[in-house]
């Protein structure tokens, strides 16, 4: 595998100015109390976390603060509480979780902000832990209030952040308060997510090939739009692709299709021949009656999709084409499934070109999305892939190139 293939670490430098953005290493955290922005946003059900991959993934930032005797006071939101306390979306699971997962005990506090959180925190000893209670229990995280942001600056001497899934929102955890802070830095996980993203869009080894899928192009314009600039190819499945057919007045039968997004497809293919990027969409599909019918699914013969079929999936043509067009890319970006990957059969497509991926030498592989991610999991294939991202999306807003609150706060001279 080439050298830089496989990166074992990523440089902030890659970013606009991320040579103003400190790194753990360059800050003495010796009896130095720390707010730990992270992203423990887990999904929960009856207040069982159902995966802790989240807690796990800010283990490494944790445990070199310990390592250096800082105390460490971490501090997320879960969920939408709107800025009630409402019970339901607690951290403190998260905090036990995180006992587990460390080995430590871990303090939890009812709340994040005020005089007796500020106690608590004073009277911590080196390499303790702390988490906070959900930050958007107050209005003024979400609303990124001054006030509240001040209010959580007393608690602390340095900055860290940590939390990428939630850098592309200007919250007073994410924005406000790194501006007030003196001492502010990256964690490695932070670190990671913006070099890893940022080589992708501002340096990606060529030719660049592109996957995308999932539910809608509506979601995606401004990614579809980014990636073209760069792309040698952008190949397209998922619901996405019946959209962008019909726009090219093939068949799509009962499969979803954005009627009022034809037009943009069209416009999107018209910009994408100025570009010099080629789009490839499905040339067959995996169908059936309905979303519920059961059976394997009907392989078309071609890129029409008969009048009572849905497609729910690339078909096996499709499948081969998209390897070939893969097996020549020496940097890919992927987001969004290829098919319904929830329900098997109709994962399969999407299993399949994970998997083709994971087998790809001398290629630099990114991927980004909720969906996709897990479906990379599912598929268990992590590990044949230079970056998974953490945050769904955050990654796709990095793509765009959109500045993102979070990381520009961070930066030396910015308040
Ligand atoms: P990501 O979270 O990776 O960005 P999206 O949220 O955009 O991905 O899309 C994922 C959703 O797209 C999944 O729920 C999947 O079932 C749906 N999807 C993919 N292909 C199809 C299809 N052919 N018909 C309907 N839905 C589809
Ligand atoms: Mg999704």
């Amino acid at each position: 595998m080439a050298a830089d293939a496989n990166p074992s670490s990523f440089s902030l430098k890659e970013y606009p100015g991320g040579d103003r953005i400190r790194t753990l290493p360059e800050i003495d955290f010796n009896d130095k109390t720390v707010f730990l922005r992270v992203d423990f946003n887990v999904p929960l059900k009856n207040g069982e976390i159902r995966d802790d991959t989240r807690i796990r993934a800010a283990l490494p930032t944790i445990k070199y603060l310990q390592d250096k005797g800082a105390k460490i006071l971490c501090a997320s939101h879960l969920g939408r509480p709107e800025g009630e306390r409402k019970p339901e979306f607690s951290l403190e699971p998260v905090a036990q979780r995180l006992g587990e997962l460390t080995g430590n005990e871990v303090l939890f506090s009812d709340d994040c902000v005020g005089s007796a959180i500020a106690k608590q925190a004073r009277h911590m000893k080196k390499q303790q832990i702390l988490v906070l209670e959900n930050l958007r229990f107050h209005k003024g995280e979400e609303d990124n209030s001054d006030d509240f942001a001040h209010r959580l600056s007393e608690l602390a001497d340095i900055y860290v952040n940590d939390a990428f899934g939630t850098c592309h929102r200007a919250h007073a955890s994410t924005s406000g308060l790194p501006k007030m802070m003196k001492i502010k830095a990256a964690g490695f996980l932070l670190e990671r997510e913006i070099g890893a993203l940022s080589k992708l869009i501002h340096n990606p080894a060529r030719p660049l090939v592109s996957i995308l899928g999932g539910s809608k192009v509506s979601d995606k314009v401004k990614v579809i739009d980014a990636l073209m600039v760069k792309s040698a190819k952008i190949l397209i499945g998922g619901a996405m692709a019946y959209t962008f057919l019909k726009a090219l007045q093939v068949q799509t039968g009962k499969s979803r299709v954005e009627l009022d997004k034809v037009q943009l497809a069209r416009k999107l293919l018209e910009r994408s021949k100025e570009a010099n990027c080629k789009i490839i969409l499905p040339v067959d599909h995996v169908m059936a009656e309905s979303f519920d019918t059961p059976g394997q699914g009907i392989i078309s013969e071609n890129a029409h999709i008969p009048e009572n079929m849905m497609a729910l999936d690339i078909g096996p043509k499709s499948r081969e084409l998209f390897k070939r067009e893969l097996g020549v890319a020496k940097s890919l970006f992927w987001n969004g499934p290829l098919g319904v990957f929830e329900k098997p059969p109709f994962d399969a497509g999407t299993t399949d070109i994970a998997k083709c991926i994971a087998l790809l030498e001398n290629c630099y592989k990114v991927c980004g999305g909720g969906d996709s991610v897990a479906a990379i999991h599912a598929a268990g294939v992590e590990s044949g892939f230079t970056h998974i991202s953490t945050g769904g999306g955050a990654s796709l807003e990095m793509i765009e190139g959109v500045q993102m609150p979070g990381i520009e706060a961070l930066k030396e001279g910015i308040s």
